[in-house]
């Protein structure tokens, strides 16, 4: 089980720093509801341990006294660089202290499951040539953040699961930490999309929204009062997998009707097989047969055509069930899929809406992101920030004692 501690007063304040940039001790205190004077004490903590600096502002009227003063994060206090894993790519950041990156750097990975061995092999790989390309070594890092599909208990770093591993319910985490030689936190890919818009997308201003992914799977995240929602097993929210039709589809899962098997990237292919006769044998690919399906459907193929259809109205079931059961108040739709505008069209959102709309309640906001892979590798690299801050900012420790302030202190 995860720890629930109740975070200190230092580590609330430090977050609030990082959130807005820069910010005064009274607009602190003011925000998080304390008296100034407890600011002041954790702010003074934070900036003896170095991750924290004072930044003056101009002051409007330099006769009243000093100029006011603001607090912002320490940039080059700390590194991480955040990972996220799938099939055919892997893709990396390097972040400073404020979530900033500095660098960034993709590698194609073999498509198919793969040995836990050969994924740290790739993991390596990818870390080296990103600390190369930014000038840094692995001793320079705090921490690694790492997404990827499947079922994975983010407080153990197990991997229950996962489309590109051959092992099961294996250890994944302390193994990385032992070879990269340091910590190394993993989570499902779609809960850390939902970071990434937390900390730094559509999300930032919003405390409670959802975000429903569709690419080879359809994965969902949710942010409750600023925080991950992981469920109770920790192992993220599978949209994908309830249920959208009796005795319906088989699912790459083993049930039958999951949501995921009409309206992912193989329910398409497989429906361009038997709607159209295509022959699958001779096609190069899934996602090149994708890719004429949907060419066919937008040159006016009634038969590709329906297939966009069908899948955008199982999808408007799927977003109006999150819409039902946890009234965000805000819905991000992602993916790379999102360029088949067909399956996206207004009519699947007015869809979604006419099945969820309830008398009395607001209509869900509603916003599509079609940001690149970088995105997924940003939310990884927050995992890891948010996990370093914990630690760090929970028990500061004065700069003159820290053993890694001889490396940036100059
Ligand atoms: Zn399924």
């Amino acid at each position: 089980m995860e720890d629930k501690v109740a975070k200190s007063l230092t580590q609330l304040v430090f977050e609030k720093i990082r959130s807005q940039g820069r910010i005064s001790r009274s607009d602190v205190a003011k925000d998080l509801g304390v008296s100034p004077g407890s600011v002041t004490a954790a702010a003074t903590a934070l900036v003896d341990a170095g991750l924290v600096r004072e930044a003056s502002r101009t002051p409007r009227d330099t006769s009243r006294g000093r100029p006011p003063v603001d607090l912002c994060v320490v940039a080059d206090a700390r590194f991480v660089v955040g990972m996220n894993l799938r099939d055919g790519l892997n893709s990396a950041v390097l972040t400073d202290f404020v979530g900033t990156v500095l660098a960034d750097c993709d590698l194609p990975s073999p498509p198919g499951r793969k040995t836990l061995d050969a994924i740290c092999n790739e993991i390596e790989t990818l870390l080296d040539a990103l600390l190369n390309k930014a000038g840094l070594e692995r001793a320079d890092l705090s921490a690694v953040g790492i997404g990827l599909p499947g079922f994975v208990d983010h407080p153990r770093g197990q991997v229950h699961w996962s489309p590109i591993l051959e092992d099961r319910r294996t250890l994944v985490g302390p193994i990385l930490s032992d070879r990269l030689g340091c910590p190394v936190h993993l989570d499902n890919d779609v809960n850390l999309l939902a970071l990434a818009e937390l900390w730094f997308g559509m999300g930032r201003s919003r405390s409670n929204f959802a975000v429903v992914t569709i690419e080879h799977g359809v994965g969902m995240g949710l942010i409750l009062d600023t925080q991950l929602y992981r469920g109770a097993k920790g192992m993220g929210l599978e949209i994908g997998h309830t249920t959208v039709q009796l005795d319906g589809a088989l699912c790459r899962c083993g049930q039958r009707g999951c949501l995921e098997a009409y309206i992912a990237d193989y329910a398409l292919v497989r429906e361009a097989s038997t709607a159209l006769e295509w022959d699958l044998r001779v096609a190069r690919s899934p996602q090149q047969t994708l890719e004429i399906l949907f060419d066919q459907a937008k040159a006016g193929n009634e038969a590709a055509r329906l297939i966009f259809e069908r899948a955008g109205r199982y999808l408007s079931r799927g977003l109006a069930n999150v819409i039902q059961v946890f009234d965000p108040e805000f819905l991000i739709i992602s993916g790379a899929r999102l360029r088949y505008d067909l399956l996206y069209a207004e009519e699947v959102l007015a869809e979604m809406h006419k099945f969820s709309d309830r008398i009395g309640r607001d209509r869900t906001e509603v916003a599509i992101n079609t940001w690149g892979d970088t995105v997924w590798a940003r939310g990884a690299a927050a995992l890891a920030l948010s996990v370093l801050t914990d630690h760090v900012a929970a028990h500061p420790v004065p700069l003159d004692t820290h053993p890694a302030s001889h490396r940036h202190a100059g």
